[in-house]
């Protein structure tokens, strides 16, 4: 089973404790199809907009054992507000960055 980290957005933080992610993780179902079934080791926020602090919290993911970094569906498709967040590009092309080709990038989770 995969190791994976996952960053989610702050703003809905308190709208969603990431139920779906945990449930559907483990069955490789949904985003983590890329990957298969995998193992959730670290869920953290973006740290606010503009979301420069998912870089740090990224490497801390993989630092902590993580082989793939997800962004939630809260990040890239909006889920449940209807609110794309406006900087997931560039976030995730830094973070992709600072990771390197080993590490898999996830665009969404669920
Ligand atoms: S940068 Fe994006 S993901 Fe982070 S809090 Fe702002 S809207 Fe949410």
């Amino acid at each position: 089973m995969k190791k994976v980290g996952i960053i989610r957005c702050q703003q809905t933080e308190d709208i969603c404790p990431g139920t779906t992610d945990f449930k559907v993780a483990p069955m490789g179902e949904l985003g983590f199809e890329p990957i298969g079934p995998a193992e959730i080791i670290g869920f953290v926020s973006c740290g606010g907009c503009p979301g420069k602090r998912a870089v740090a919290r990224a490497k801390m993911l993989v630092e902590r054992g993580a082989e793939a970094v997800a962004f939630a569906s809260c990040i890239s498709l909006g889920k449940p507000l209807g609110m794309v967040c406006p900087h997931f590009e560039l976030m995730k092309e830094a973070v992709a960055k600072k990771l390197g080709p080993e590490i898999q990038i996830l665009d969404y989770t669920h």
